[in-house]
């Protein structure tokens, strides 16, 4: 089951790529006809990469020939919440993409539980990192397959305890066939804070050492945003969690918050240090204060 997990889980990841780059489905087919773009090197090594810390060195990438990020270098602890925050465009989706290795660096490396992650498989990344991204795709299958997914071996027990976390229980019992209930394009649509949080039930069972969201409650009202965020903080516990965040707000309790702008990392720092030291970041909060969409 473990097998069929992995090119299921980077599917998803491709497809939301795609999708959003090209809003069409046929493209996204003919692309996907052609071979991996990132390929095992033939030494490749299977090591867990259980501890969760996470380092750019000095990274730049490109996409074609325009220089997206121009030498980033941040490091997060194991088990520490760091956010990155900054202007749309910035970099922020590219520098997740480069850690679960959609894409290789073109200068730099990104190391995890000090591996450079292009020395380890595929398999040993992917296992490493859970991602909740914006726009989850849900499956033609049940609601409860479509939280299983995050780890085909789980018990029924882990699923429970992970439909609990993610706040998901009173939805699912309000549903005419609760788990059973059929999900997705050809079955119940679920609203984008359902889906969040299935999302997140599906990044629980995983069980990575590293968790990722890349702006997974921006698309939300401020009450489901409150109510993920509750479930987020529980899940993060005994993980290293990376948060790329649009609202400031959100994020004021993260150890660190790197902010980037056009490519390169401005300011880093804690809320309070970042505020006092009237930079960029400072800017963005008294903008975000004002507007009444916060
Ligand atoms: P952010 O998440 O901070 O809003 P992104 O990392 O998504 O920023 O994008 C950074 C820049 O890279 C943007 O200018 C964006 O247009 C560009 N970009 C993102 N994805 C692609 C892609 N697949 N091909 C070409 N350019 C891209
Ligand atoms: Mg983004």
């Amino acid at each position: 089951m473990m097998q069929l997990f992995i090119p299921l889980n980077f599917l998803g990841f491709v497809y939301r790529e795609i999708r959003g780059a090209f809003a069409n489905i046929e493209r996204m087919f003919a692309l996907l006809d052609k071979t991996p773009l990132i390929q095992d090197a033939s030494d490749a090594y299977d090591k867990p990469l259980t501890q969760g810390s996470v380092s750019f060195e000095n990274v730049v990438f490109s996409y074609d020939s325009r220089e997206i990020l121009k030498g980033v270098s941040l490091t997060v602890e194991a088990g520490q919440k760091v956010a990155i925050v900054g202007d749309s465009g910035a970099g922020k989706s590219t520098l997740v993409k480069l850690l679960f290795r959609f894409y290789d660096v073109v200068g730099g490396r990104i190391c995890i539980d000090g591996h450079d992650i292009r020395d380890v498989s595929q398999n040993t990344l992917r296992q490493a990192i859970a991602i909740v991204p914006q726009d989850t795709v849900l499956f033609n299958d049940t609601l409860i397959e479509n939280i299983r997914y995050g780890r085909p071996s789980a018990t029924d027990e882990e699923i429970s305890a992970a439909i609990q976390m993610a706040h998901l229980s009173q939805f699912i019992e309000s549903l005419p066939e609760g788990g059973a209930t059929k999900v997705g394009e050809r079955g119940l649509k679920l609203s984008g804070g359902e889906k969040q949080r299935v999302a997140i039930a599906r990044a629980i069972l995983k069980k990575s050492p590293i968790l990722v969201f890349d702006e997974a409650t921006s698309s939300l009202d401020s009450r489901s945003e409150q109510a993920i965020l509750t479930a987020l903080k529980e899940v993060a516990k005994g993980h290293t969690s990376l948060v790329i965040a649009h609202r400031l707000s959100t994020v004021i309790d993260a150890d660190k918050i790197i902010v980037l702008s056009k490519g390169k990392v401005v300011e880093a720092g804690s809320h309070n240090e970042l505020l006092a030291a009237n930079g960029l970041y400072c800017k963005l909060w008294y903008a975000q204060q004002e507007s009444a969409d916060f």
